[in-house]
């Protein structure tokens, strides 16, 4: 059998990892700025991490959700502790998309309306509901098309209010910073008109935040920048550094149905042990603070170099956008530099590195970058 053939591969084969490092199978070494997409966020092979994982391995791996699973009460206490959302409650799932897809179900549940706005090019997975409000045609089945998306620009708020009009609008979903999309920030009076037309029209709020969440911005959430509460934020990737877990978590004015959410697999004890280790290392190692510090730094050091068209970005989630002539820096960064980043659209680096970079490895990485624009 062969693999459906759904990614473009680079030729390497990653081995091992070792915090921001990895090492492919010829023991060549490359920084990671990329943590497999923003996954990473304690860095690889934790010690706290894999030992907390390997006594839960050795105790019970999964059982079901027809029992008591306290380690899941245990995790929904350290998150409402360390991001400060201590009045929320945790729904435990197992990806970014079905972390969306549950959202926005539970929004329509709640107001019993329909109606879905989102944002021209967001990206919010790839799974019915999650891809009907990703603006990506491409990825759009027949079968998730719907006339219930209402797909606005960024930062116009004529168009947000007009769209909010009838009185139709279930939800809004929106990452703090589009990932995918290239990079960029949601402008503060932004949210907080959306925040305020949420109110007025008894819409629920839904802040994607799972590539832009999790500490890597160096608050725990990247709404916080605009001092506000999303109704429902979702969550996934850096939660479980490499283990698939994802969840949501709803404000109080939501109330549980049963049967409303559901899932085999969620929260399992695996799943929960990851996520708390996870928790633990964020809180213990002051890594949004890092975040913060490391991050902020690299912007200011990245806005020096007159090559580069714009830098965007907040913490450790960066964008750096070039002219289209330089499109191959990504390439070259990884190739004669054994450095991973990410890209979006071809002429966007982004970087997504754990959220305990050091500034030495951000240093490294100013250094390569400088070299391959000076040879471009
Ligand atoms: N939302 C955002 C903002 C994302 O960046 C992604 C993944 N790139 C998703 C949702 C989907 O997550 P997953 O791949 O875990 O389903």
């Amino acid at each position: 059998m062969n693999l459906f053939d759904v990614y473009p591969i680079n030729p390497i084969n990653i081995v091992k990892g070792d915090g921001s490092l990895v090492y492919d199978d010829n023991g060549t070494e490359y920084l990671d700025l990329y943590g497999g997409h923003a996954v990473i966020s304690i860095g690889h092979t934790n010690p706290h991490y894999v030992k907390r994982l390997e006594d839960q391995l050795h105790k019970i791996g999964f059982y079901s959700n027809s029992i008591e699973i306290p380690l899941q009460t245990q995790l929904a206490e350290k998150l409402g502790h360390v991001s400060g959302k201590e009045d929320y409650q945790l729904f435990l799932c197992n990806s970014g998309a079905e972390a969306n897809e549950n959202a926005l179900k539970l929004a329509s549940f709640y107001n019993g309306k329909k109606k879905v706005i989102a944002f021209r090019k967001a990206f919010h997975g790839r799974t019915s509901l999650a891809v009907a409000v990703t603006d990506n045609p491409k990825i759009v089945a027949p079968v998730n098309e719907t006339d219930n998306v209402i797909f606005l620009p960024w930062n116009d708020e004529a168009a947000l209010e007009e769209a909010f009009r009838n009185n139709e609008v279930s939800s809004v979903i929106i990452e703090g910073i589009q990932g995918v999309g290239g990079i960029q920030v949601a402008p503060i009076p932004f949210l907080q008109k959306i925040r305020s037309l949420c109110d007025e029209h008894n819409a629920v709020f839904i802040a994607d935040s799972v590539q832009c969440g999790y500490g890597r911005t160096g608050k725990f959430f990247s709404h916080d920048f605009a001092d506000i509460n999303a109704d429902i934020y979702s969550m996934a990737k850096g939660m479980g550094n490499g283990f698939p877990i994802g969840g949501i978590i709803i404000s109080p004015k939501i109330k549980p149905a049963y049967g409303m959410l559901g899932t085999t697999f969620g929260g399992n004890h695996l799943a929960c042990a990851a996520g708390l280790a996870v928790l633990e290392v964020i809180e213990q190692d002051s890594l949004m603070q890092n975040a913060a510090d490391v991050g902020g730094y690299l912007i200011e050091e990245l806005k020096k170099f007159n090559k580069v068209k714009e830098i965007r970005g907040r913490g450790l989630m960066i964008g750096i956008e070039l002219p289209e002539e330089l499109a191959n820096v990504k390439k070259d960064l990884l190739f004669k530099h054994n450095i991973f980043t990410g890209e979006a659209k071809p002429n966007v680096v982004r970087l997504l590195p754990a959220l305990n970079l050091t500034k030495a490895y951000a240093d490294r990485f100013l250094d390569a970058f400088s070299k391959t624009l000076s040879n471009s």
